[in-house]
């Protein structure tokens, strides 16, 4: 079909262009027809500008403005014009001008839509399901499309930045074999060999340690990972990570890589403030002690106190049985929190139980002084004791001090941190116009599964160790820390890698403590552990969620959003409706017979 060829997009129309002839193409996002005038929003990629049709000006266009609807197709001739006085538009871009139509030719019709597409508050009220099934109309929106639009400058500086850092973009294999991420695999089935699977990668870990064996030197990649695990708001099955791997690198050279694509990112593409660069740095024991998390949000403070000494000292039988089980005492300040009621503070010791505390100790300070304290666990404290607490904690007026006791130091960390998080939100700390990010270092290198009663990568199995505490494989496995590194942002991680194993015999020792046996070392990673033994350079690396940083620098806190097509809970696409059925053919093909599941 032959059709006039835009001259300009509707959103980058201006005064400017005022007198000028043009031609634009793009959909009805809006009509309102008075009879003899009509007005069309008229909609691209780019936004929208008014078109107005006048009658007195364009007898013969009347008919046919008053036969538009929503979402048809136009191609449309006209002169840019200023709006008269009074009816501009500040909220649109082209709010200024407006285009007197000449012509009109409607490329297409549309039926009514499922939902409106010019009405973002109605938007609000339509079930996801229903717009992810017709996705291709959702992201006719404004919103998605700079959703969409964002994503792309996003990559391309990224590109761009590790272009010039020297770095190849290379590409790995879909169809592969299980990488040890931790996650269930996605099998493919292999019809010229039935009983043999493809497993999509969790992440392309072993392709591109590989390339560094190879001698790649800077490898990176917009890598999709499939992972089969349960759905969170945060979650898809597939997503994608900015993969990164390095040669000849120490811990430091990554991290300075990461800090300066993530710095890039935020102070280009987004007006969002970074707290501070370069980016704060924590040791996981650090995090742990201070935050309670290995994932802080440091938009502000409110550190974690211990008063595990302090507490030993006192006569509080709770407190000096959770410590000499093993346990701990530690606090949180609510800034302004002896103001809450009873049934309030009552609310924060019922947060902290979901995280497994058993309660939530709490001291109103009305004076930082050991006589100006409310609470009923201040009889078991003298008041040189009290001073010293209200010290520790650095307790101002009107503080509410938070304290929990356990014999497990992790239920303490997870109920203060969530509880600190509160604290935060409440007191309007999380300001969402900020940005912080930080490097936590120095994680353990495994972790004991007391369910399996066996030790399990922490990272993955080719983090490598400090050396110096290579000792402790035989003496404390859960003291060796590895050469692994988070990035975090406002809370959540943002990227994690570390430097790899190289050396053969380290890499052993590993798939030995993690009591993957010899033979099936061989059998998973014999490639990894062969290619290692022909001059392996030291390498490291590190992957960034890109979906999670788009969520970042658009506070969005539902993944699905970010992404075109995204699959709905339990992994299904309501749009393509998959997964589906496949041909009995196909089964058999495949080799593959359906059992039944039983309910
Ligand atoms: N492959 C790791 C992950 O996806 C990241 C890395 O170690 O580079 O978490």
């Amino acid at each position: 079909m032959a059709y006039w060829q835009r001259t300009i997009a509707c959103g980058a129309l201006r005064e400017e262009h005022v007198g000028q002839e043009v031609v634009l193409n793009g959909w009805v996002h809006r009509v309102r027809t008075f009879g003899d005038l009509v007005f069309i929003d008229l909609r691209d990629r780019t936004g929208l500008v008014q078109v107005v049709v006048d009658r007195s000006d364009v007898p013969h266009l009347i008919e046919t403005a008053n036969a538009l609807r929503t979402e048809y197709v136009l191609s449309l001739r006209g002169l840019v014009r200023l709006r008269k006085p009074g009816t501009e538009n500040p909220k649109l871009a082209t709010g200024n001008v407006e285009i007197a139509a000449q012509q009109i030719e409607i490329l297409n019709t549309a039926k009514t839509l499922p939902f409106p597409l010019n009405d973002e508050d109605q938007m609000r009220t339509v079930d996801e399901t229903l717009r992810v099934k017709h996705r291709y109309l959702d992201l006719r929106r404004p919103k998605m499309m700079r959703i969409l639009e964002l994503r792309h400058r996003v990559v391309k500086l990224i590109r761009d930045l590790l272009d010039a850092e020297g770095f190849l973009e290379i590409e790995t294999p879909i169809l592969t074999k299980s990488t040890p991420e931790g996650a269930r695999d996605y099998l493919v089935p292999y019809r010229l060999q039935p009983g043999l699977f493809y497993a999509l990668p969790q992440s392309p870990q072993q392709y591109k340690q590989l390339l560094m064996v190879a001698g790649c030197e800077r490898y990176f990649q917009i890598a999709r990972c499939f992972r089969d695990e349960a759905q969170r708001a945060d979650r898809q099955p597939e997503f994608t990570q900015l993969d990164v791997e390095m040669s000849f690198v120490t811990q430091e050279d990554v991290l300075q890589i990461i800090e300066k694509v993530m710095t890039a990112v935020v102070q280009q593409l987004s007006e969002k403030r970074l707290l501070s660069t370069p980016f704060p740095r924590l040791t996981y024991d650090e995090a742990l002690r201070l935050y309670g998390t290995d994932k802080p949000d440091l938009r502000f403070g409110l550190t974690l106190c211990d008063l595990t000494a302090l507490a030993q000292e006192t006569e509080f039988g709770v407190f000096r049985a959770a410590i000499e089980a093993g346990g701990q005492v530690k606090a949180v300040r609510y800034p302004q929190g002896a103001q809450l009621s009873r049934k309030e503070q009552e609310a924060l010791g019922e947060l902290v139980k979901e995280f497994g505390a058993k309660g939530l100790a709490t001291i109103a300070v009305l004076e930082p002084t050991p006589q100006g304290v409310k609470s009923n666990i201040a009889k078991f404290f003298s008041a040189d004791q009290m001073q010293r607490l209200l010290q520790l904690c650095e307790a101002e007026a009107g503080d509410l001090l938070c304290i929990v006791a356990d014999a497990n130091p992790k239920i303490v960390a997870e109920s203060l941190s969530r509880l600190r998080l509160e604290i935060g939100k409440r007191c309007g700390l999380r300001n969402p116009d900020v940005l912080a990010f930080c490097f936590v270092t120095d994680f353990p290198l495994v972790q004991w599964n007391a369910e399996e009663q066996r030790w399990e990568a922490e990272h993955h199995p080719f983090t490598m160790p400090y050396e110096e505490h290579l000792p402790y494989f035989d003496t404390d496995p859960a003291r060796i820390r590895a050469q692994c590194y988070d990035l975090v942002c406002n809370g959540q991680e943002s990227a994690s890698g570390s430097i790899r194993i190289h050396r053969a015999d380290i890499q052993q020792k590993v798939f030995d403590l993690l009591g993957i046996g010899r033979e099936r070392q061989q059998e998973r990673f014999g490639h990894l552990l062969e290619a290692f033994s022909y001059g392996a350079p030291p390498h490291g690396g590190f992957a960034a969620g890109i979906d999670r940083l788009i969520m970042n620098l658009l506070d969005e806190p539902n993944i699905r959003e970010v992404i075109a097509f995204p699959k709905m809970g339990l992994g299904y696409d309501p749009m393509m409706e998959a997964p589906s059925e496949v041909e009995e053919a196909q089964l058999i093909e495949l080799g593959l017979r359906i059992i039944p599941r039983k309910s």
